[in-house]
């Protein structure tokens, strides 16, 4: 048996994810490794809407990893139908985030069980459970952090700028409210600290507005920094673009240069190595770091577990250099 497949069937992973792009490799780590995968997700995009707990990037991830998601959006669930969001329409509700009907069940049921006490760790827990997930899905943290934009049009919640905005505002400062006293997820770190953790994969999701939230968290970037594992990051940016979303817009916005050089050296200190695209292949020399340079546009499932693949395969190339 070759390291690599020995890892497949034995090693335990932790993916840092977003929404939409975490979540398209989550689902191909997922079907390589089921419940040997934690995935710490972003809850910065968190918000209250019409008196309900929307957690948009946990439903995403859940939503993708039960095959319920809207292949059309890679968010919210296929075969919706919008009865409620006519309905409150009428009574002049704002309509400008939109919650389809079988989704709205999800944000009545956590907002039911959040009042009642449960932890979102919990719920989300229980959510995974009824969408018959093995992997584990994580928030960050409990505890309220809002990823708040400063733009030409004042302070913006997350939602405001990204859906009702529609991303046009400039963005000159992204902040984490309540990131400083935040406490970490327990099980997240737990994973992270596992003896037999066999690598740590920071997904191509927005490295400003996705991970960054969840690496503000006091204490998970010590837990990334102190693990045994190797520490990788696969690009969100190809060939100078997102492939979906305001990422490379935001870089330019923030005075970076957008280019998946640029994203490795925003994890600088962080990684033991980094995954760009083939189309990308030259900008390999620029990076102080081993890497990996494969095909990272996940269009099918096959591209999605093929990609999850490279990197379970590259995390036990890295673990056999450390070895030497
Ligand atoms: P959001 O919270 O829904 O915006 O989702 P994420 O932050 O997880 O994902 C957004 C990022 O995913 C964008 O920067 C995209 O460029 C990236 N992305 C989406 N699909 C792909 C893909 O197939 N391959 C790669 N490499 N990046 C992708």
């Amino acid at each position: 048996m070759s390291a690599g497949d020995k890892c497949l069937q034995e090693g335990r992973y932790v993916a840092l994810s977003g929404g939409v792009g975490g979540a398209k490799l989550s689902l191909g780590l997922a079907n390589l490794l089921g419940d040997r995968l934690t995935i710490i997700v972003n809850t910065g995009d968190d918000f209250e809407h019409l008196g309900l707990y929307v957690s948009p990037d946990i439903d995403t991830t859940i939503y993708t990893l039960s095959d319920l998601v809207n292949p059309d959006t890679g968010w919210g669930r296929r075969d919706e139908s919008w009865n409620f969001m006519a309905a409150i329409a009428q009574l002049g509700s704002p309509g400008w985030f939109r919650l389809g009907d079988s989704d709205l069940a999800m944000h009545v049921e956590r907002t039911r069980r959040l009042r009642a006490g449960e932890s979102l760790t919990a719920v989300t827990a229980h959510y995974a459970e009824c969408f018959g997930i093995a992997a584990k899905v994580l928030p960050m943290s409990d505890d309220p952090v809002r990823t708040i934009v400063d733009t030409d049009l004042g302070r913006l919640a997350f939602q405001e700028y990204f859906v009702r905005e529609q991303c046009r505002p400039r963005i000159s400062a992204i902040n984490f409210d309540g990131a400083v006293s935040a406490r970490p997820c327990q099980i997240a770190l737990a994973a992270l600290a596992e003896p037999n953790l066999s690598g740590v994969i920071i997904c191509p999701s927005n490295p400003y507005l996705s991970v960054d939230p969840i690496l503000a968290v006091p204490g998970i970037k010590e837990a990334l920094k102190a693990c045994d594992a190797p520490v990788i990051a696969i690009s969100p940016i190809i060939a100078g673009k997102a492939v979906k979303g305001p990422t490379a817009k935001i870089m330019e916005q923030l005075g970076r240069s957008a280019d998946a050089v640029t994203v490795a050296r925003h994890y600088a200190g962080l990684l033991s190595a980094f995954v760009l695209d083939k189309c990308d292949a030259g900008r390999a020399v620029d990076l102080m770091l081993p890497t990996l340079v494969t095909n990272t546009l996940m269009r099918s499932l096959d591209d999605k577990i093929s990609l999850a693949r490279a990197c379970l395969d590259f995390c036990a190339e890295l673990r056999k250099g450390a070895q030497r």
